[in-house]
């Protein structure tokens, strides 16, 4: 065990002054995932600086009709809030889909976001890890890759972002993975079968595959191509 210290926040400022005075120091959310990174010697905190104690546990609705989300919402809290489940759907249910109850009821939003990823490689110190350890190399390449990347990706790193939630939130926002290719091939053409899956082609067109994730390839063209035409037979009877 490697000796840390440990502050538990009364308030955000003195949060804010105990990371940005201690360089080694990180914030504590629920811990599933930083106590399971120390534990296995992957991070090693100086000081540990618990939020759990800071007001960011509400959930608000704004008045432009936003709504903002409190970084230490827990994740069971955010899936069963009744302003997130009628208006936001697509948050309780990619909340709902990772982990399990016992992890959601401990996990916060803002852990959420922030997790490292899973990429089992990054958890055993035994194997090359760029992002563990720069310049070590990439055992996932070549390894057990079936949940890794196939866009995005590069010859260092094919790991995906880990938070189910982070997904919904960026296709919310302003800056989803825009699929620019498929865009082009769309726009102003007939809505048939033929044209969504020559948009999906062509958005997928450079996706780099591993053998144990080329399936994803086919998976996303298929899920595209679906999508669109339950876009096109829920628009047409709306
Ligand atoms: C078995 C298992 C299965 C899982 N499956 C899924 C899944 O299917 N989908 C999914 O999305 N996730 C999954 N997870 C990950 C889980 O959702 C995360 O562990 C959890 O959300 C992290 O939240 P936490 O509050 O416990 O974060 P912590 O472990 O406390 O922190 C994680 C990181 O965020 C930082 N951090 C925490 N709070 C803040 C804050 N307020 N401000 C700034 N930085 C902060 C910490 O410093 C740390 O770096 C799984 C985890 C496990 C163990
Ligand atoms: S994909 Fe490679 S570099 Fe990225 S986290 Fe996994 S092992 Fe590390």
């Amino acid at each position: 065990m490697r000796p840390f210290a440990y502050v538990s926040a009364p308030d955000v400022a003195t949060a804010l002054h105990a990371i940005a005075t201690e360089s080694d120091a990180k914030f504590l959310g629920g811990g599933t995932n930083l106590v399971d990174l120390m534990r296995e010697g992957v991070e090693a905190p100086g000081t540990v600086v618990d939020v759990t104690r800071l007001p960011l546990k509400e959930i608000e609705e704004l008045p432009g009709g936003g709504v903002r989300i409190g970084a230490l919402v827990r994740n069971s809290h955010l899936a069963a809030d009744r302003l997130i489940r009628t208006r936001y759907p697509v948050l309780a249910q990619a909340v709902l889909t990772g982990a399990s109850a016992q992890l959601r009821n401990m996990a916060t939003v803002g852990g959420n976001l922030l997790q490292r990823t899973r990429c089992p490689y990054f958890y055993d110190g035994a194997t090359a890890c760029n992002k563990r350890a720069p310049g070590s190399g990439c055992d996932a390449i070549g390894g057990f890759n079936p949940n890794h990347g196939i866009l995005g990706v590069s010859g260092s790193c094919i790991a995906t972002h880990p938070s189910d939630l982070c997904v919904a939130l960026a296709a919310l926002d302003a800056r989803p993975w825009r699929a620019r290719e498929a865009e082009r091939i769309l726009r102003g053409a007939p809505a048939t079968e033929e044209t969504f899956r020559e948009a999906a082609e062509a958005e997928l067109a450079p996706a780099t595959s591993r053998p144990q994730n080329a399936f994803k390839i086919e998976l996303a063209r298929r899920t595209l191509v679906d999508t669109l035409w339950r876009l096109c037979v829920e628009g047409s009877a709306a």
